[in-house]
């Protein structure tokens, strides 16, 4: 099983030092062609704006077609560049998860914290850094994790989401649901 890792910005090796914890092969992504090579598509957090202007037209192509096929799991800015509807201010989503997610959604005071969330009835610690809010999931969304009343690890099809960074924690169930849902994929 080969994981791509999109390094095109931010945080991207925390993810291959997991993944290759849990015993996936990984590549990092740099490159559109590369999207041929790989099983499933980590888009780690950074600056979803920063993200698309170096995709491109073409590089947001490629990679909408990826994620329309297979496996991707997006973190943070990933979560927001994975999206139907972005706010806060509005920006194209690759829109392979039916969801509406607000931008920096936290506020100034708790911009960036850790706090205590469940994952399918377990508490787990998650980093939230300047973090986006799901407003709005459509019906066929599943939430997978919660933090107060807002759905944080999300899924659909073969598209998962998460509004913190769980590559920045000791747990791994995230990471491990994601290799999960590409083996499954397969
Ligand atoms: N605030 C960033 C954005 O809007 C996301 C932050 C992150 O990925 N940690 O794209």
């Amino acid at each position: 099983m080969i994981i791509g890792v999109l390094a095109l910005q931010g945080d991207f090796d925390a993810h291959r030092r997991r993944l290759e914890e849990l015993g996936a092969e990984v590549v990092l992504v740099k490159k559109p062609e590369q999207l041929d090579q790989i099983d499933g598509l980590v888009i780690p957090g950074g600056e979803s704006g920063a993200f698309l202007k170096i995709l491109g037209e073409e590089g947001f192509q490629k990679l909408q077609e990826f994620v329309c096929q297979k496996p991707a799991f997006g973190t943070c800015a990933g979560a927001i560049l994975l999206a139907t509807e972005v706010t806060n201010p509005p920006q194209e989503g690759l829109g392979a998860l039916d969801i509406r997610i607000r931008r920096n959604a936290y506020g100034r005071q708790i911009d960036s914290s850790i706090r205590i969330g469940m994952m399918q009835g377990t508490p787990m610690e998650m980093v939230f850094i300047r973090a986006p809010r799901i407003e709005h999931i459509g019906p066929n969304v599943e939430v997978l994790a919660t933090e107060g009343n807002d759905p944080v690890v999300v899924r659909q099809g073969r598209a998962m989401a998460a509004t913190f960074h769980p590559e920045l924690s000791d747990d791994t169930r995230v990471h491990r649901a994601f290799l999960d849902l590409v083996e499954s994929s397969k």
